[in-house]
């Protein structure tokens, strides 16, 4: 019989799985525990994954003027996509002004917004970790990343007996690891089917959550399409002469999984395999920009908190000069670099908007309910743009690949 391709087991456990979260609520217990088990997995191999795979791919790039010139692209990619973002979410949520006479009186409590407030002065100082160990145990990623592109970079500075040898050992970790990972990817469809079938059952009223909320979940959800489907595909073949729909499909198992674990970090080795296998990336920038992808660059999250944010201040009649909606943009910026790759941390991240613009913190109570649902979205949308950069910048680098 032919093996039929692992997309289309997810999908259909995708399927499955709703069937299930709605017939046997009482019975979640019994599917649950894969998704946790797979998440499990996924999580235990990132620390190795991105330690073996920067350090290797940064010895192997060599010299300092290539990682420069490397950073300064992703970097660039990066912030433009995250400005473009954060703009056409401002069009859409001035445009549709879905919070103006939104009903107040559904608001949650929310508890405990002052804690999220680090400022993005200390989020730089604390990329450089103060025992290294500790910032993984706390799952720190920058200061991980900033670790291993120092040891990666001064390996190459070492004298040729050593730098054989340290090279030489890294990529074969990194080759070790990356058939972990594989072997993890393998148990996807049962992973996502346990995750999905719990979401499904923790959430019975979406209906009513959509007849309260659902003109603001659709302009989050308008202004993520068109980033997804237009700007993105436009970059990559504009800038990048790449096919975007041919990445689109290299990139549908990470995708749906993104969608389903609302983790970039999660996705992170499904990423990794899929941008490098079947985009044909080489591991040199995909060991580069997508760990650093993953914990800096949010479009989705970037424009969802513009969106949220304004439609907090139109539901409590707060009028936005131009200059604050501006201030909205690059806090907006700021908070999606600051937010950590991990289910709801753009909705903590908020409060730094919304402190910003001057808008009331508790009403984050007003979006609560629905974040989950938009958290899978976007994520899905980081990790894309993560992956649309990491083709732009390697066909920038002159590689062939195999979209
Ligand atoms: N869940 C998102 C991510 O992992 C972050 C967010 O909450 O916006 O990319």
């Amino acid at each position: 019989m032919k093996k039929i391709a692992l997309y289309w087991q997810i999908l259909i456990a995708f399927a499955l799985a709703i069937i299930y979260g709605i017939l046997f609520k009482e019975h979640i217990h019994l599917v649950a525990w894969m998704g946790d088990l797979f998440l499990k997995g996924l999580k235990m191999i990132i620390i190795p994954l991105i330690l073996s795979s920067i350090i290797s791919g940064v010895a192997n790039i060599g010299d300092a003027q290539n990682l420069g010139r490397l950073g300064a692209k992703t970097f660039a990619y990066y912030i433009t996509t995250s400005i473009i973002a954060l703009l056409s979410g401002l069009f859409f949520v001035n445009l549709f002004k879905p919070g103006v006479g939104a009903d107040l009186g559904f608001a949650e409590e929310v508890s405990g917004l002052a804690s999220a407030k680090e400022s993005f002065g200390d989020t730089l100082l604390n990329i450089v970790p103060e025992n290294i160990f500790q910032a993984m145990v706390e799952n720190q990623m920058l200061s991980i990343i900033f670790f291993a592109i120092l040891i990666g970079f001064f390996i190459t500075k070492t004298s040729q007996k050593h730098k054989t040898i340290l090279t030489d050992f890294f990529n074969s970790c990194f080759e070790v690891i990356m058939k972990v990972t594989l072997f993890i990817i393998k148990f996807t469809p049962l992973g996502i089917f346990g995750i999905v079938a719990k979401q499904v059952a923790e959430n019975e009223n979406l209906g009513e959550l959509f007849a309260r909320l659902g003109l603001y979940m659709l302009v989050v959800l308008i202004a993520l399409f068109v980033h997804a489907f237009i700007v993105l595909p436009i970059l990559v073949k504009g800038i990048g002469k790449a096919n975007p729909i041919k990445h689109f499909k290299a990139m549908r198992t990470p995708l749906i999984t993104a969608f389903s674990t609302s983790s970039s970090n999660a996705t992170l080795p499904l990423t990794m395999e899929a941008v490098e296998n079947k985009s044909g990336v080489s591991n040199s920038i995909t060991s580069f920009t997508l760990p650093l992808g993953a914990t800096v660059n949010m479009d989705g999250t970037a424009l969802y908190e513009l969106v949220a944010a304004m439609f907090i201040a139109q539901a409590y009649g707060i009028e936005l000069t131009f200059t604050e909606q501006l201030i909205g943009v690059l806090t907006g910026l700021l908070a999606s670099i600051g937010a950590a790759g991990i289910p709801m941390a753009g909705l903590v991240m908020i409060s730094v908007v919304l402190s910003a613009m001057g808008i009331p913190l508790e009403g984050i109570g007003l979006i609560l309910a629905v974040d989950r649902i938009l958290d899978m979205f976007r994520t899905a949308v980081n990790v894309w743009s993560d992956s649309c950069g990491a083709v732009i910048v390697a066909k920038s680098e002159g590689e062939e690949l195999k979209v």
